[in-house]
């Protein structure tokens, strides 16, 4: 075996060991009449959303959960998609919605995202559920943290104490990562973003490292302590000389590998995880169906 294959964290075996131990759960509540189902609402013509989406919809159907997909047009209207939020609210037969972002420019994500019953909000990303997670009380945690602390503690079972440092503090990934990591995972925990001074000396200290800037590139030998766990959740397509198109992630793979103990590759790593926790958080959404 190679250094790099045992340093690896291999994305999509963990996405597919979460997927298996959710057929069970997913039987069990159709045994009690329920379908799990998941809303996924589209607005626009992103191609990168439209393949995430499509994506989405494949796997919750291969392991039984049904997908009800929306795609509305760009020029869609505030109150359009307010009715429709709305109406899949009401639905008793919808178990979890799913906004994809990012919304037509006209549209500001934010008060859509509210309207969404935080009971439903299979992304974790209402006020509410965002409050609960700060708090550490439960509430449906948003996609992408979930799955990066479930890498993490693929190599790590007991994070109990470590110095975890975040790179990135959007509302989408970097904030909620650092939460979850301070109560979920109990690590002591820095957040590092565009503005902070002397980033690397904050990271190079922490024994857990998860990046979420969308900078290729940034995070170099200097910024990673010896022995560290980096999760890369950055992902930018760039063209090649030959016109072909790849993905990169935020860490510059080939010289941080050597001082690592595992790492996240890109494509592979982080990505297969964050669907994988969507398909989660409708199975926990249709198994609390009708319990409050
Ligand atoms: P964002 O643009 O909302 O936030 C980026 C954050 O990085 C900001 O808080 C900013 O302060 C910080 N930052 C930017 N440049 C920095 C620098 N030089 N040094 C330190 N901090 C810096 O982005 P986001 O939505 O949080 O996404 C981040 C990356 O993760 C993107 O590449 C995105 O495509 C990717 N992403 C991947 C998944 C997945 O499933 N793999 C999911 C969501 C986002």
């Amino acid at each position: 075996m190679t250094q790099k294959s045992q340093k690896l964290i291999d994305g999509l075996q963990e996405a597919r060991l979460l997927k298996d131990s959710l057929i069970p759960r997913i039987k069990a509540v159709r045994e009690r009449g329920v379908v799990p189902t998941l809303a996924a609402i589209l607005v626009g013509d992103n191609p990168s959303s439209h393949v995430y989406v499509a994506s989405k919809c494949r796997q919750s159907q291969e392991i039984g959960i049904k997908p009800v997909p929306h795609f509305l047009p760009a020029d869609t209207s505030a109150q359009t998609l307010f009715e429709l939020i709305k109406k899949l609210n009401e639905d008793p037969r919808i178990h979890g919605i799913l906004l994809q972002l990012p919304l037509p420019a006209h549209l500001d994500a934010r008060p859509f995202i509210e309207a969404i019953d935080p009971r439903k909000d299979v992304d974790g990303l209402t006020l509410t559920n965002m409050g609960r997670l700060a708090v550490g009380s439960g509430g449906i945690l948003p996609c992408t943290p979930k799955g990066c602390l479930r890498l993490i503690k693929s190599v790590i079972a007991n994070t109990t104490g470590l110095h975890a440092a975040v790179v990135g503090r959007s509302h989408l990934v970097g904030n909620p990562m650092a939460q979850l990591l301070l109560h979920a995972a109990d690590c002591s925990v820095s957040v590092v973003h565009h503005l902070s001074r002397a980033p690397e000396r904050l990271c190079r200290h922490a024994d857990v490292l998860v990046v979420a800037a969308g900078v290729p590139g940034l995070i170099t030998p200097q910024w990673v302590k010896e022995g560290a766990v980096v999760i890369d959740v950055g992902i930018t397509q760039i063209e090649k000389e030959d016109g072909s198109k790849m993905l990169i992630g935020d860490v510059a793979f080939d010289e941080v590998l050597p001082l690592v103990r595992a790492i996240t590759p890109v494509p592979g790593g982080v990505g297969p995880m964050t669907v994988a926790s969507l398909l989660e958080n409708t199975v926990e959404l249709a198994e609390s169906y009708g319990m409050s």
